[in-house]
């Protein structure tokens, strides 16, 4: 084929490519010119996930009639003249593409006036094709209007996810946007529903609400930090929140959505040791640095930047973070009274039954006369457990096959000791003394007990005198209306109550007595964008997620006879040793570790 110069709609479109992916592309760049221009108030409404209609209105600058076609012609911008302003960008558009692309792949209508005309006027462009400007009566201020997005792109369309994620993206756009610009008002509504509305007085905590909940917004910490050129505001979740992955870490740099890989690295590094591994904090940074210090001109969608001196961002942002966990220094979860110091986030070396050092003092002797003879340690048994013994002592046979697979061993019956901490409880057994978390072992007590049931395809459900009437965030909503089904199986009768307002009518009878509103809450929190895992995996997370939520707590005093059904109902678990989220339940300390410890075997 002879080479031949691409005619301008296709050359539009292949550009246009790298801008407008998605719809949500689409109302990145229209609410950025809308925040270029000015706007205080930007009303953004959207169709069928954005498919058929994106449509945003703003009281900005407007565009002058006679420059509207220049507007929609590629390379048309009113934000830069010569080449050396692009290293001193402070609008958020620069590139004068985007119109030029979002009219080479639907049928656009821009509408706009400024102050000092009376009239306003309107373009359509199709496909790329830009029909005659029109007069109209408007007030000042710019809606652009898109229908029918990639109408002539069907491969593009093809690329689009179901509808729920594609407004999902839109969604927590705009409001990561709204959370940017609090001083801005905006409002998103699709189809019918308002999903977001803010009142532009500044007040972020209100607008973090939501995007996360009202929950999740009361455990973020404020961030306000300043050095030099720098600046940084906004808000990071505490140690206790975290997500399994990074999709909740949000920058902005200089008002704009960014995407920069060493700006989540100087977070996580902050995090260091305060998060369990595959852990991720949520966060909501708005960075400042002067506009000479930053290239943006290094992405197509600008989601990628430059620092000129990327070392003392980075070190500005982890020292920024670290700085404000340590002052919010983590809320222990047991009172410090009874240990002294605070609870340590498990790690990876604490797995079930390993090592166990017990630091001693070398002039420390133990009163020999005082331990039992041969090391022994079957103590004067109660009625419970004498009637157990052959029992205990088959499951001594059994120890080899627990240490190549703990997590799947039965453990041996137990005789109660006692809770400590009101965290951890104290039992015997036939080889030695085990350590029970008691939250863990309680998510896994129920967590068996809901996917046994589950299996049989018969969890009992209780009605609830007053149903719990739960509003949650529009995405999260969006997800549970398709899960309502799951819930149903799980013994959850969940209704639509209104826009993102459900009602808890029944729940498992196994959860009685704790708070629906919790059950809920718990149920959506961190549901998966991951649209088609197997529907087994997603009930087990369902579930796992909900019996975390509704066990005991550390820190909860338990009766004793509490205390005993615990450890009965987690020996009957068929993993008893680990949390559903793998965690250990338990410690082990074994008769042989105790005596090496103790210097009663072995060495010295
Ligand atoms: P860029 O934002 O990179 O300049 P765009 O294609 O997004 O390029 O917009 C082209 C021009 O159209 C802008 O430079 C601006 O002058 C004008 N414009 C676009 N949207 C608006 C708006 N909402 N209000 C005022 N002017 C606008
Ligand atoms: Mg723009």
């Amino acid at each position: 084929m002879p080479i031949r110069l691409l005619s301008s709609e296709v050359a539009s479109q292949i550009a246009a490519g790298e801008v407008i992916e998605r719809p949500s592309s689409v109302v990145k760049e229209l609410l950025e010119n809308s925040l270029d221009a000015g706007a205080r108030t930007i009303t953004i409404t959207v169709e069928e996930a954005g498919r058929k209609l994106i449509e945003i209105a703003d009281d900005g600058s407007g565009i002058p009639s006679d420059e509207l076609e220049l507007a929609v012609s590629r390379h048309a911008t009113s934000k830069l003249v010569r080449s050396d302003d692009l290293f001193s960008i402070s609008t958020l558009g620069f590139r004068g593409e985007a119109l030029a692309s979002i009219g080479s792949v639907s049928r656009m209508t821009l509408t706009s006036r400024v102050q000092n005309e009376l009239e306003g006027a309107r373009l359509r462009v199709e496909g790329g094709k830009t029909g005659k400007r029109t007069k109209v009566g408007t007030t000042v201020g710019t809606t652009t209007r898109v229908e029918d997005l990639f109408y002539n792109v069907p491969a593009r369309l093809k690329f689009l996810k179901s509808d729920v994620t594609e407004r999902r993206a839109i969604d927590s756009l705009v409001t990561r946007y709204a959370l940017a610009y609090p001083h801005k008002r905006f409002k998103l509504s699709e189809g019918k529903n308002i999903t977001l509305q803010t009142s532009g007085d500044g007040d972020r905590r209100s607008i973090l609400a939501a995007l996360y909940g009202v929950d999740v917004a009361k455990q973020m910490l404020e961030v306000t930090a300043e050095e030099d050129s720098y600046r940084m505001t906004g808000f990071i979740s505490s140690t206790s929140l975290t997500r399994s992955n990074r999709r909740e870490i949000t920058f902005f740099l200089n008002g704009r959505w960014v995407h920069d890989g060493s700006l989540s690295t100087a977070l996580l590094q902050a995090y260091h040791t305060l998060l369990m591994v595959g852990r991720y904090p949520l966060t909501a940074l708005f960075l400042e640095v002067r506009p000479e210090e930053v290239d943006v001109n290094v992405h197509p969608a600008k989601a990628e930047v430059r620092f000129r001196n990327q070392d003392k961002v980075f070190s500005f942002v982890q020292r920024s973070v670290r700085k404000t966990l340590l002052a919010y220094s983590p809320v222990p979860n047991i009172a410090p009274s009874l240990w002294g110091t605070m609870r340590t986030q498990p790690s990876a070396s604490n797995a079930v039954g390993l090592d166990w050092a017990i630091g001693h003092d070398e002039k420390f002797s133990v009163n020999n006369d005082m331990a039992p003879e041969n090391g022994d340690l079957s103590v004067e048994a109660d009625a419970q457990s004498s009637t157990l013994t052959s029992q205990a002592s088959a499951d001594v046979v059994d120890r080899k096959s627990e240490i190549e697979n703990p997590s799947f061993t039965s453990i041996p019956l137990l005789r109660l000791i006692g809770q400590i901490g009101a965290t951890y409880l104290v039992a015997e057994g036939p080889d030695g003394l085990y350590l029970v978390d008691q939250h863990a072992a309680h998510e896994r007590v129920l967590f068996e007990k809901l996917m046994t049931q589950h299996a049989m395809k018969n969890i009992p459900s209780q009605s609830l005198l007053t149903p719990a009437v739960v509003t949650i965030p529009p995405h999260s909503a969006q997800l549970l209306i398709i899960q309502l089904p799951t819930l149903q199986h799980f013994g959850f009768d969940v209704e639509e109550f209104g826009p993102n307002t459900f009602q808890v009518r029944a729940m498992p009878a196994l959860f009685m007595g704790s708070d629906p509103e919790m059950a809920l809450r718990a149920l959506v929190e961190d549901f998966e964008e991951d649209e088609s895992p197997l529907q087994n995996e997603i009930e087990a997370k369902l579930a796992a997620r909900v019996c975390k939520r509704m066990a005991v707590k550390a820190g909860q005093a338990l009766s004793h006879e509490e205390q005993r059904a615990l450890l009965i109902d987690l020996e009957a678990c068929d993993s008893p040793r680990t949390c559903p989220h793998g965690r250990p339940t338990m410690i082990h300390l074994s008769v042989d570790m105790l005596e090496r410890q103790f210097g009663r075997r072995g060495a010295r």
